[in-house]
């Protein structure tokens, strides 16, 4: 495993396949007293006119190892985008609201507002709260570390949420892929806990407004949103967390409530370690 990155790699139709991660060395050596975990996840959502889904996930190991699963997609219901070895999810701290800042550089003329509702939307079901910090000169990266003291303080970086060409980033945005979401997640009682991450929409692709039929801007950030706390993909078109766009209104299925409730206040507070670098390995 070579680098850090919170993105992976968007695979694509026709690309060549990311090879396996090597298998996970043994789990804990006592030796070794630093135990942290970068967990990355690539969840994006494809358009409509690209049969193929995408989903890639990359583990960077920090200190020891801990072995991670790739959860595969549920076939109905929902399914977690984060889990450590013994199968917990990923999720943020409930009982704390969730930081987030805006790149709104590119930011589509309906896209403070379409944000606003797919958060409100995504509190509803979930339980969780977003605090807006403001908007930020801060580009998403596939290199962005969690922790930026000189920028956000001693604290983790908060969720970053933007709209940028597909070509001024390095996300994976671009070839049918219109947005993509990347969590970050640390070793914590209980599962992982989910401290920081991004959602990138494509700009460059500008599509409808709202969350009604077809494929909007609302359904995309819906998608990412739900992503970045903490769920995965299901092979059900019905739901959000579906991997491609579909014609549907866009609204929260009964799978992704579930979700969503199993990562949000339902599960009850899930406090985060305390924000520290990251040192990574290669
Ligand atoms: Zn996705």
């Amino acid at each position: 495993m070579t680098g850090p990155g919170y993105f992976a790699p968007v695979v694509l139709p026709g690309a060549a396949p990311v090879p396996p991660p090597p298998a996970p060395p043994p789990r804990r050596r006592s030796s070794v007293p630093v135990v942290v975990l970068l967990l990355v996840v690539l969840g994006a959502v494809v358009a409509s006119v690209v049969s193929a889904t995408s989903k890639v996930q990359a583990v960077v190991a920090l200190g020891d190892v801990i072995a991670v699963e790739e959860p595969a997609p549920a076939a109905a219901g929902w399914s977690a985008g984060y889990v450590d070895e013994d199968g917990n999810p990923g999720r943020w701290d409930p009982c704390e609201p969730i930081p987030f800042v805006v790149q709104a550089g590119w930011i589509p003329d309906a896209g403070r507002a379409d944000l606003a509702e797919a958060l409100r939307r995504l509190s509803e079901a979930s339980g969780l709260r977003f605090v807006d910090e403001g908007d930020t000169d801060e580009l998403p990266s596939r290199d962005r570390t969690a922790y930026q003291p000189e920028r956000y303080g001693e604290r983790w970086a908060p969720l970053l949420i933007g709209w940028l060409p597909a070509e001024a980033t390095d996300v994976g945005l671009g070839g049918g892929v219109q947005g993509v979401s990347a969590a970050v997640a640390v070793p914590s009682t209980g599962g992982p806990s989910l401290v920081s991450g991004q959602v990138v929409l494509d700009a460059s692709n500008r599509l409808a407004a709202g969350f009604g039929a077809g494929t909007t801007d609302g359904e995309v950030l819906l998608h990412e949103l739900a992503h970045a706390v903490g769920l995965g993909h299901v092979l059900d078109p019905t739901q959000v967390m579906y991997p491609q766009t579909t014609s549907s209104e866009s609204v929260f299925g009964a799978g992704d409530r579930a979700g969503l409730a199993a990562v949000g206040a339902a599960a009850g507070c899930h406090p985060a370690p305390s924000a520290r670098p990251l040192r990574l390995e290669g």
